[in-house]
């Protein structure tokens, strides 16, 4: 078993307030892991300590066994990990497809090189036409991207996460605000990008979490309470406790 991402002993404070307590979490490569909790555990926290949008005050992140907790977030995305955002990140007057193409070159783009060659150009092209397809939107790829409905424009999301072909892949929320054939459509899509890659997600929506992860962490007040299945968890009565005392 490779573990993808590892959290080691990881800590995050607030001005003394501890929103990300002696977290060890081990991610298995190709699985589906959701982190779940109650508003406050500090999902959103842990997120953004491994994809290095915050520093730890403690503690370390591993991505396939290197160090990644000291690099700024874009060299983290280079060495294969990259995350989509709660808040929409897309470029509303943009195409469908413009979006697509900016990540793209912007997951290229090597420091201090500004202008993309001509031929980079094609292989952007054929690759945004291969993410439109996959996220299923190449019937919107001319459009602008504030055209696209809510449950839509996170499909695009998923996409330009993808622009950066990932090994591991961190999803805040997918499905949230959705409706039931958008949260279809959502879950068919994550089970799609899941091959060949380690996804893992924060996900509020239990019937999404029990279709989608292998396996689950629950964290409350900034620790781990709980790792295994849904079957596992679920059962866990200090689970229970946290859920029922909300
Ligand atoms: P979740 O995503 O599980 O709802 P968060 O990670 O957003 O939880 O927040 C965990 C805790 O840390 C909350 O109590 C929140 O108020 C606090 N917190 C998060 N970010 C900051 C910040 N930048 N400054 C101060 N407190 C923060």
């Amino acid at each position: 078993m490779t573990v993808a991402l590892q959290a080691r002993d990881l800590c995050r404070d607030f001005r003394g307030f501890q929103a990300t307590n002696h977290v060890h979490l081990d991610i298995h490569e190709g699985e589906i892991h959701a982190v779940i909790g109650p508003n406050g555990a500090g999902k959103t926290t842990l997120f953004n300590l491994l994809s290095g949008f915050l520093k730890p005050s403690s503690g370390e992140v591993h991505l396939f066994g290197e160090r990644i907790d000291p690099l700024p977030p874009d060299a983290i995305v280079r060495r294969g990990l990259s995350r989509s955002f709660q808040i929409s990140s897309v470029f509303p007057t943009l195409t469908v497809r413009e979006n697509l193409l900016v990540a793209l070159q912007a997951g290229t783009r090597l420091p201090g090189r500004f202008l993309t060659p001509l031929g980079a150009m094609d292989a952007f092209s054929a690759r945004a036409d291969d993410l439109l397809a996959q996220v299923g939107l190449d019937w919107a790829r001319d459009r602008p991207a504030a055209d696209l409905s809510h449950g839509e424009k996170r499909q695009l999301e998923i996409g330009l996460s993808l622009a950066q072909n990932p090994r591991v892949l961190l999803l805040d929320e997918p499905t949230s605000g959705m409706g039931s054939e958008g949260i279809a459509r959502v879950i068919a899509l994550v089970r799609e990008v899941a091959r060949g890659r380690t996804v893992v997600l924060v996900e509020h929506n239990m019937s999404v979490v029990a279709q989608l992860a292998h396996r689950i962490t629950v964290l409350q007040y900034g620790q781990v309470l709980a790792t295994g299945t849904y079957e596992e968890v679920r059962r866990d009565p200090r689970v229970i406790e946290a859920y029922l005392g909300q």
